[in-house]
């Protein structure tokens, strides 16, 4: 009777196993929650507040992926400062790269800006391509069925649940994205300079145009002869577009010569308070873009 019993315990605690999911940023988190919801659990490396391509690793971050049947990562190199050795160190191989649990977002959608022969010379974070890819709400859909499909292929006795959760994610991202693409379509033409090439995706999307950026190159602080020279060159940019995680005097500066408004800009969920989830996230950067 007792052994029984036990079975239907372990029966039941089989059933609502959650899928431990650990994603390196906070929006590739709350896609997780969206479509997994209670069938998921979901712990983020990153913080919104943090730059992305150096992130601080912990101990408590290889505690969670050694316990991990999923990683989700943004990839094209974006997370190549600090990945590798927390991977190393969780010594947990089901979510090593090439395996059945880990998987990286990057793959699923257009990456821009990608450099003839891949290198890191002169310091260029952007080795691979222009990795912040999320900032295009329009990615978001083709991201969240590839999602949806690993979920399923690791949890398939839960699919119908994804799969219904994904149809209500895509039917309200879909209503949002008409209202987004309606108020930034109105920015076409306007000319902006942003710090790092962080919000390229989403200028490229509305035809915004990119007149200069404050970093000589990705990942390379702003130098004085570098923002005379863009100061001297750069004529009529409305926006400075500035990211939480920077210094902020240079683009003070460079709005207060150019007579351009400084708009600081989350680029992540969590960036600025505002910017609670995925659909604040746009709703926050279309409203400071006003
Ligand atoms: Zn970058």
């Amino acid at each position: 009777m007792l052994k029984v019993f036990l079975t239907l315990l372990f029966v039941v605690a089989l059933s609502f196993a959650q899928l431990r999911v650990v994603a390196t940023y906070p929006w590739i988190g709350e896609l997780v929650k969206e479509i997994g919801k209670d069938r998921v659990s979901v712990y983020v490396i990153a913080k919104g507040t943090e730059d992305p391509h150096f992130v601080v690793p912990k101990p408590s971050h290889i505690a969670r992926l050694r316990d991990a049947d999923l990683l989700i990562a943004q990839g094209a190199s974006l997370e190549v400062g600090f990945l590798p050795p927390l991977l190393q160190q969780s010594n947990n191989p089901k979510v090593q790269p090439g395996r059945e649990g880990f998987l990286e977002l990057s793959e699923f959608v257009q990456i821009i800006q990608k450099p003839a022969s891949v290198s890191r010379a002169m310091g260029d974070v952007h080795s691979e391509g222009n990795p912040h890819y999320q900032l295009d709400p329009h990615n978001i859909p083709l991201l969240a069925k590839a999602l949806k499909e690993k979920l399923c292929q690791l949890d398939s006795k839960n699919c119908t649940y994804y799969r219904a959760n994904l149809e209500d994610f895509l039917a309200r991202w879909e209503g949002k994205l008409k209202e987004w693409d309606k108020g930034l379509e109105k920015l076409r033409g306007t000319k902006i300079i942003e710090y790092h090439k962080l919000f390229d995706y989403l200028l490229a999307r509305y035809g915004i145009v990119l007149v200069g950026t404050l970093e000589p190159l990705p990942g390379i602080p702003p130098t004085a002869s570098h923002i005379n020279n863009l100061v001297e060159t750069s004529k009529g940019v409305r926006f400075i577009l500035q990211d939480v995680y920077h210094e902020k005097r240079t683009a003070r500066y460079v709005a207060q010569k150019l007579g351009a408004k400084l708009v600081v800009l989350p680029h992540d969920v969590g960036a600025l308070p505002e910017a609670k989830d995925l659909f604040s996230l746009f709703d926050e950067i279309l409203r400071r873009l006003q």
